[in-house]
């Protein structure tokens, strides 16, 4: 069985757009809307020569715990407890937020080995958009821009050496 790196975060942070770039397709849904994965989307990275591994993109992982949001929560949560390994993405343009601080608190609970994945550093200052999540503690930090594909091959370099 390949090890499965779960993708979470807020929403609309790039989680999708970050599954299509690991997974060369376009299958995740890539929306301006907040939200708008509603469930667990599994696919395959098959980066050349080296391990491949299994990906789940999940919806909010924060948030309410009733109806279809709270149903998404429940999804999302459930992918990052199996999963070997979680990318835990944010926005480097907007830095951290409440939701951001909720998800982090949640992850450290689950106890699964993370990876912080800043992401939409395109045009902007990476150190410092690194530095505004250094608080969260994570040592294993990548700097990404899914939307350009930047950083995706040393993301993919970081995740295989934890697997
Ligand atoms: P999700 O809700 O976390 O799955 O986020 P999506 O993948 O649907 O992306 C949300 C929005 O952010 C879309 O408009 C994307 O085009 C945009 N986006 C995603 N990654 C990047 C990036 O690296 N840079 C920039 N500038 N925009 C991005
Ligand atoms: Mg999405």
């Amino acid at each position: 069985m390949l090890p499965l790196v779960a993708l979470v975060g807020r929403p609309n942070v790039g989680k999708s757009t970050l599954f299509n770039a690991l997974t060369r397709t376009r299958d995740a849904l890539v929306h301006d809307q907040p939200g708008v994965t509603r469930d667990r989307h599994y696919g395959v990275c098959r980066p050349e020569g080296q391990r491949h591994f299994a990906l789940v993109d999940t919806g909010g992982i924060a948030g309410e715990d009733e109806g279809l949001v709270g149903a998404t929560t429940r999804q999302a949560r459930a992918a990052a407890t199996e999963a070997d390994l979680v990318l835990f993405i944010v926005d480097g343009r907007e830095g951290a937020s409440a939701m951001d601080d909720e998800i982090l608190a949640w992850l450290r609970k689950t106890a699964r080995p993370t990876v912080l994945v800043v992401n939409k550093t395109d045009g902007i200052d990476t150190e410092a958009a690194i530095n505004e999540f250094a608080r969260y503690g994570i040592r294993d930090v990548v700097a990404t821009s899914s939307a350009h594909r930047q950083g995706i091959d040393d993301l993919i370099d970081e995740i295989v050496a934890r697997l």
